[in-house]
């Protein structure tokens, strides 16, 4: 239940829908739009009699969610979100580029890759402390050392930081650091991390689960946001298929389709979907081309010598080409 009120509604007028909604048992959350603010009815065990709000001074109507989740759904908030990740604007018009190595590896290699990508364009630097990887005897990240050598080339460049949070015991050293947290495939359905990013400071980018369909997706969304935090990208990098030509299938359907559901931004990350650096460009137009807002790819200083990822990492180089290429392409689509 969304209980919408009226332009004119007073702050007094809101808090009264919100309190009473309380004494119903169930959780209120009220959303500020650019108009007006509708207060979201949460926790509720069935149906909500709409009713209840008729008559109270400010309600302008009470409407039916259809959908299971609420805080994430268009039906809650019609405009596209629209926020900024230390001052960089994410969501909305805007076409934002994270990259950076897979692993943070040493401050030299962090560094060096950020300035040729910051160099190239991009906005934001990526490279992963805590690695979640598939086998306990590859390279699990530098852990806090990773962090504090991110941090260090953030003061360089000046480029704000993405880094993943493996778990809820990690992410408290993380968002200490990170300007943004990334929920990893592996962890799409962590609840418990889910719900302590959703208490954090700093937005969020969760990565859609390799096997989740866009529901289970949302409503791992629905779990941060259901903790206070508004600052969510959602981001495609592929899922399982019986296709095994690429490491995974980049799922670039469901960016329309999910944005016609979400206010959320939702971005892409074609270089853990192709697996291969050769196929990073043409994913990348493609994203654009759906509708993506923005993009994470990896890019190393010296992919072969990475210590993760590094088949499908960018060479400075050929991420400079492809930064070249695609604000162009996001023009001809804005025409
Ligand atoms: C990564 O970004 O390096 C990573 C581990 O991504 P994913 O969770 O999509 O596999
Ligand atoms: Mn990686």
């Amino acid at each position: 239940m969304l209980v919408v009120m009226d332009k004119s509604a007073t702050p007094e007028q809101i808090q009264a829908v919100v309190e009473k909604i309380e004494r119903l048992g169930m959780k209120a959350e009220p959303i500020p739009g650019g108009q007006r603010t509708s207060v979201c009815v949460l926790q509720n065990t069935g149906a909500v009699d709409p009713t209840i709000f008729a008559g109270m001074p400010g309600v302008m109507e009470s409407i039916r969610v259809s959908k299971p989740f609420k805080l994430v759904s268009r039906e809650t908030h019609r405009d596209d979100s629209e926020f900024d990740v230390s001052g960089v604007p994410v969501g909305g018009k805007n076409l934002t580029v994270i990259a950076g190595p897979c692993s943070v590896e040493s401050y030299e290699q962090t560094l060096e890759t950020a300035k040729a990508v910051k160099a190239a364009g991009a906005h934001m630097l990526r490279g992963g402390a805590f690695k979640p990887r598939t086998s306990p005897y590859s390279f699990q990240g530098l852990g806090e050392e990773g962090l504090k050598i991110l941090a260090r080339v953030r003061e360089e460049t000046g480029m704000p930081i993405v880094t993943e949070a493996i778990d809820h015991e990690v992410c408290d050293v993380v968002e200490e650091y990170a300007d943004m947290i990334q929920i990893g495939t592996r962890n799409m359905q962590n609840y418990t991390l889910l719900r302590r990013a959703g208490r954090a400071k700093i937005p969020v980018l969760l990565k859609r689960g390799m096997s989740a369909t866009y529901e289970e997706w949302l409503m791992a969304a629905e779990y941060i946001m259901s903790e206070g935090n508004r600052r969510v990208i959602l981001c495609e990098r592929g899922v399982r298929t019986f296709a095994d030509h690429l490491r995974n299938t980049l799922d670039l359907s469901v960016v329309p389709f999910v944005q016609r559901i979400t206010h959320l931004p939702v971005f892409v990350d074609p270089s853990h979907g192709a697996g291969n650096r050769d196929m990073v460009d043409a994913l990348s137009f493609g994203a654009v081309a759906v509708g993506a807002r923005g993009l994470i790819i990896e890019v190393h200083n010296n992919p072969p010598s990475a210590m993760s990822d590094g088949a499908q990492s960018l060479w400075p180089e050929q991420f400079a080409k492809l930064m070249k290429k695609l604000p162009r392409l996001a023009e001809v689509l804005a025409e």
